[in-house]
């Protein structure tokens, strides 16, 4: 057997934590890039030591030192966040110390959302109205003349560095005071605008490339967003013509994957519109929170996926084998434990939940904290289970 190949991780989040557990199991060596002492990750791994071949290593996964040092241990480089230094990456695959995947020219695309909306527009991936405030310290009058083309509402978006919506500011009028709520909320951030999407539901699908071209997708999921962050995932899709749309949605997702370089998994968020057609909001080239159920609900997890794609073994089965699952975000309120202990236990009581905690000490309004993954055998079942578990919500009364 060719020696293990080592996979470095750029960000010790809850989605290092859960490649982790797949990397275990198929005595995959991982070494993982975070600074801080309980970032989720973290806690899995063991500092490395000359004995041990998994770790993590202390620094900024921005920092040129520190990928540096992690790519000189490793055979693979890979993320689990897009804002890393993709340049870095770049020089460190031109320089054959280390390969890359997905591709850095994917990340460095990726990372700035309106580039990357612009890339997919241009490759004739059918995406909402968008238009770029051009000016660094954007004013009222460059907001109107958005508005002027892509009426009202508009959302308007950081460029770089958004995540959970935190890049977002829906504007629903030209009043002087809203526009000025919205800029100051994006703060000094370079912005785009895009037309409001009507959408009846949000779709996703997470399809996976390995290095030889091999592309396998998993069912669509619909995905319940508020405030701009993920609730619930349901999967597969409920309502009419599912199957229709599921096949849809996995080819419009392929298609959107066939034009970035590089292996792994990707994150396809789209938008259904009233007449039936897709619309594509944004790909991460990495797990994503609308894959979590795989772990439960399908043959081969997303995580695993992923390892098995940037190491060029074969890529498992993507088939879902359940008959209807969820996912459920636990989302961090008011700085207490106490309420995410209680959807916890609560969950414990149903059968079929499992829950993931991520293990972050601090909890925050909006910080994803933990999710819960239910299956049944039926849509029924399954809404009486979620039904228990959401009563449980810190939130569930707002
Ligand atoms: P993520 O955490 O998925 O990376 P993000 O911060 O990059 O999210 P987006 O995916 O751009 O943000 O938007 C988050 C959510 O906001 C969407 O899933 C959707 O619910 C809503 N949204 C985004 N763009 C629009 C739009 N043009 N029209 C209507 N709703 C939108
Ligand atoms: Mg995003
Ligand atoms: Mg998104």
């Amino acid at each position: 057997m060719a020696p293990q190949k080592t996979v470095g991780i750029l960000g010790g989040g809850q989605l290092g934590r859960m490649l982790t557990h797949p990397a275990a199991l198929l005595g995959i060596p991982l070494l993982i890039l975070d600074s801080g002492d309980y970032t989720p990750a973290k806690q899995t791994l063991l500092p490395p030591e000359e004995h041990l071949s998994s770790g993590h290593l202390d620094g900024p996964f921005t920092s040129e030192k520190h990928i540096r040092e992690l790519a000189k241990k490793c055979d693979i480089l890979t993320v689990e966040i897009e804002h890393v230094n993709a340049d870095v990456l770049e020089s460190v695959e031109k320089e054959g110390l280390c390969q890359v995947q997905p591709s850095p020219s994917t990340i460095r695309l990726i990372q700035d959302k309106y580039e990357q909306k612009k890339y997919l527009n241009d490759k004739g991936i059918p995406v909402a109205p968008f238009k770029e405030l051009s000016s660094l310290n954007p004013t009222e009058n460059d907001v109107k003349d958005i508005v002027k083309e892509l009426g009202l509402p508009i959302m308007l978006k950081a460029k770089t560095l958004a995540y959970d919506g935190r890049g977002n500011s829906p504007l629903q009028s030209i009043e002087s005071e809203d526009i000025k709520k919205s800029l100051d909320f994006l703060g000094d951030r370079p912005l785009y605008a895009e037309g409001w999407c009507p959408f009846i539901k949000e779709v996703a699908v997470m399809v996976v490339r390995n290095k030889e071209g091999q592309v396998k997708s998993y069912d669509a999921v619909e995905t319940i967003h508020r405030e701009s962050i993920l609730r619930v995932c349901l999967a597969p899709l409920r309502g009419d013509n599912v199957l229709g749309l599921n096949q849809k949605a996995r080819k419009l997702a392929e298609d959107a994957v066939s034009h970035l370089q590089g292996a792994g998994i990707f994150g396809v968020e789209m938008f259904l519109m009233e007449d039936g057609s897709l619309l594509l909001n944004e790909i991460a080239p990495r797990p994503h929170n609308s894959g979590h159920h795989t772990i439960e609900a399908c043959l081969t997890s997303q995580f695993e996926n992923h390892l098995r794609a940037i190491l060029s073994l074969p890529l498992g089965s993507t088939e879902l084998i359940v008959p209807s699952a969820a996912m459920i975000n636990i989302l961090g309120s008011n700085g207490s434990m106490e309420p995410i202990e209680k959807m916890r236990d609560n969950a414990l009581t149903v059968p079929g939940a499992k829950v993931h905690l991520y293990g972050k000490k601090e909890s925050r309004k909006g910080r994803k904290m933990g999710h819960i993954t239910i299956t049944a055998n039926s849509d029924n079942e399954l809404s009486e289970k979620l039904r228990t578990i959401l009563s449980a919500q810190p939130d569930a009364a707002e």
